[in-house]
């Protein structure tokens, strides 16, 4: 049986992954309903589930409209923000989805907010607004130190895991991570290769755990180019990869 994983656009630049197999679907953070309706509807897909890897609304806003047309269980982290009805799922557990034979373990990523999860199974990762092509999630609630251990967890993964994440802001964040690394010749061409893409329009994701570790500094901080980058901003920054990520994340914010 083969998986297709399709991105259905919402808002100005988020992705909600529909994953199905031509008669089952999963939809991953549905931030509006309409277009993902839509796409059920005209794929003649029945709706399996909603994976969810946080509550902001530009994630989970669709998820109760699209229940009332589409009655279907959904798996989250357990927080009293998120919708209600989101079985709570915490680090390790397993989320199964009969309906189309796959299973995904439970990573918790806090960082971006404090109960953020990510999903990882058959080699593929759904992480929400943790980690970014070429860059991270923002620090709404929580401390480099905890956003920094949530992408080792990432990179820990194997390295051919695809990694689909929720917003596109690859482009952006290339021209940000030269800045870090400009000798970075793997970031060079992921570089090229996204403004190939964006000027037609098209989708840069997925890419994969290996890619996001020759290009990504927020996954590269324990790397000397990465290291002295930092220190030549913050001179008194200190050198462990969590002091370097709270330095490389300040410079993005402030980009
Ligand atoms: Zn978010
Ligand atoms: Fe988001």
């Amino acid at each position: 049986m083969t998986i297709d994983i399709e991105a259905i656009r919402a808002f100005s630049d988020n992705y909600i992954w529909a994953m199905h197999d031509g008669r089952h679907c999963v939809l991953v953070d549905p931030g509006e309903a309409p277009d993902a309706l839509d796409f059920l509807k005209r794929n003649n897909l029945r709706l399996a589930g909603f994976l969810l890897t946080h509550h902001h609304a530009d994630h989970i806003g669709g998820v109760d409209e699209i229940r009332t047309h589409r009655p279907a269980p959904a798996w989250g982290p357990p927080d009293s923000r998120m919708p209600d009805r989101v079985s709570p799922v915490r680090e390790g557990d397993r989320v199964e989805i009969p309906e189309l034979g796959l299973a995904f373990s439970v990573i918790e990523t806090p960082g971006h907010t404090r109960s953020h999860i990510a999903f990882h199974g058959h080699e593929l990762l759904f992480c929400g607004d943790t980690l970014f092509s070429a860059g991270c999630g923002r620090l709404f609630e929580g401390t480099p130190t905890q956003m920094q251990r949530s992408i080792d967890k990432l990179a820990d993964l194997p390295e051919p895991t695809r990694v689909y994440c929720a917003h596109e802001y690859t482009a952006d964040n290339c021209r940000f991570a030269v800045q870090v690394e400009p000798d970075n010749e793997a970031l060079q061409a992921r570089c090229d290769d996204v403004a190939e893409l964006r000027r037609n329009d098209r989708i840069t994701l997925p890419s994969t755990i290996g890619d996001e570790k020759a290009f990504n500094p927020f996954m590269r901080t324990r790397r000397p180019a990465v290291a002295h980058a930092a220190r030549q901003r913050e001179p008194d920054c200190g050198q462990t990869p969590e002091a370097v990520f709270g330095v490389i994340r300040r410079w993005k914010d402030a980009a």
